[in-house]
């Protein structure tokens, strides 16, 4: 079984976070150190680590979380302009809270994607 981290927690709403969304696959709230305006983390209710642990049966969560993205960037008025959205694995993709996390980064040009 994998360890929980504290994604858990604002899921269970046991600690404070800017939950922006909420059903019964997903959950999203903004980044506690956003690195763009607009910086929200799209994650799945049920604890998956990384994306190698992705299985058949997750499929609807992370189709979800791709929906949930669509509906978020609109609300945030960051559709029109352009988003990013990021899943980084493990330690060479950076990956630093082992619950998969979608970032949706936006609200201003991103620039091409920085490697190192
Ligand atoms: P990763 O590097 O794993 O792809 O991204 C983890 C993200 O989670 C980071 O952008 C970090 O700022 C964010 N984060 C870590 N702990 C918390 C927390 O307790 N609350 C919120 N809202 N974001 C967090």
């Amino acid at each position: 079984m994998a360890e929980e981290t504290i994604f858990s927690k604002i899921i269970r709403k046991e600690i404070d976070a800017d939950v922006v969304y909420q059903d019964d696959l997903v959950t999203a709230f903004r980044d506690i150190n956003p690195r763009a305006p607009v910086h929200l983390l799209i994650i799945p209710n049920v604890l998956i680590p990384t994306v190698n642990d992705v299985e058949a049966e997750h499929e609807l969560a992370l189709g979800r979380m791709i929906t949930v993205a669509k509906k978020l960037a609109k609300e945030e008025g960051v559709a029109e302009d352009g988003y990013r959205l990021i899943i980084n694995c493990n330690s060479h993709g950076g990956q630093e809270v082992y619950h998969i996390h979608l970032h949706l980064l936006g609200g201003k040009p991103l620039g091409p994607i920085h490697i190192g």
